[in-house]
């Protein structure tokens, strides 16, 4: 893909429609459990792939089929030299934020940094565009608190190991371990049809039979020999990429030191007030963005749903009053919109989801106070 700032070409990672299910939803949206087609894709999150950085001037949007097509976005063009000019000014700044951020990305090994720092980038130029969508921060942040949250639960079991961020050499292993296999069963059948041979012929007139046949096993046999150890090599060859991909990870921890992800989200926090340090602080600035957005919404489905999530994003983070005047509110709004439209089923799906987990989560915070 073209980057519209700098025209520099991009391969970014897609993941296709329908590559995978989600089985559950947590009360703020977040899928939870996915159900991958490819098994092998199972424990990636596919937020890792939400944003797409430009890896020559870092510009990062939420990658959406818009902003793939962008060259068919009339709107998006005409704002395009505006953009790329305050975009351009801040990377260019000395020690400017937008390049610090942007070499971590592609120094950093660690998928739950990249996936953190192209958000934080994606808020910066959204921030910084001249028609900024206040509903977009609001979801950005909310989806920051999902990393946040699948850090905690997952206690890094996915963000770390080498083998399922590269599903690619995974699936590789598996392959030359089955061949591997095979080859061992082939050989083992030789063996049997040599001793099957050695029964049938054993009687005086077939001993020459017995002989012939038995040695052409033998030489089949034998021709699997350079095989075998073709094989090995290629296995061995493998171990050594896992052990290469294990002490760089080693190596970059010191050598990367200034990159380290802790260290530069604090320093990051430091420079830019915008900068969630957890889970709480991320659904809080989720919080008051969909404040903001909630009055430039037009769409009454949109407000419903706005007004449910400021009222769970409240509860969240343990302020029950003001979780409790928003449900009441999407409680209200749902109401009234199902009362609208009674018979239009596809209208009031929404409202109908929205009221019964508004009251569904209110009810909770009797039990939380
Ligand atoms: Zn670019």
């Amino acid at each position: 893909m073209e980057c519209p700032v700098c025209g520099s070409e991009n391969e970014f990672e897609y993941i296709k429609p329908g590559a995978y299910i989600e089985k559950e939803r947590d009360t703020d949206f977040c899928p939870k459990k996915l159900s991958w087609s490819n098994p092998l894709y199972q424990t990636i999150n596919p937020l890792v792939n939400f944003m797409a950085t430009c890896h020559q001037c870092f510009y990062t949007h939420e990658f959406n089929k818009d902003y793939q097509e962008w060259k068919k976005n009339k709107e998006f063009k005409r704002i395009l030299p505006e953009i790329k000019s305050r975009h351009l000014k801040k990377l260019n700044q000395k020690n400017g934020l937008i390049k610090k951020m942007g070499d971590a990305i592609f120094s950093s090994e660690d998928p739950f940094s990249k996936a953190l720092i192209k958000f934080f980038l994606g808020i910066y130029d959204e921030i910084l565009s001249p028609q900024r969508a206040f509903l977009n921060l609001a979801r950005y942040y909310l989806r920051i608190g999902w990393l946040f949250r699948e850090k905690e639960e997952k206690e890094y079991s996915f963000w770390i190991n080498p083998s399922v961020v590269n599903p690619g050499r995974q699936l590789l292993e598996r392959k030359l371990s089955w061949v591997k296999s095979l080859h061992t069963k082939y050989s083992q059948k030789l063996t049997e049809l040599a001793k099957m041979a050695n029964q049938l012929y054993a009687d005086k007139p077939d001993e020459t039979k017995k002989d012939n046949f038995i040695s052409i096993v033998e030489k089949m046999q034998s021709s699997l020999q350079p095989l075998k150890s073709s094989l090995d090599q290629l296995l061995s060859f493998s171990s050594v990429d896992k052990k290469i991909s294990y002490e760089r990870e080693a190596f970059s921890e010191g050598f990367f030191k200034d990159f380290d992800s802790e260290q530069l989200h604090s320093h990051l926090k430091k420079r830019w007030s915008k900068i969630p340090q957890n889970e709480k602080e991320a659904l809080l600035f989720a919080l008051r963005y969909y404040q903001k957005a909630y009055a430039q919404v037009r769409d009454q489905n949109q407000k419903i749903r706005i007004s449910y999530l400021m009222g769970e994003l409240s509860r969240r983070i343990g302020d029950l009053d003001g979780a409790s005047k928003y449900f009441e509110q999407a409680i209200n709004m749902s109401q009234k919109e199902i009362e609208h439209n009674e018979k239009d089923f596809t209208k009031i799906a929404l409202a109908q989801k929205i009221l019964q987990l508004a009251y569904q989560q209110k009810e909770k915070i009797s039990i939380q106070r």
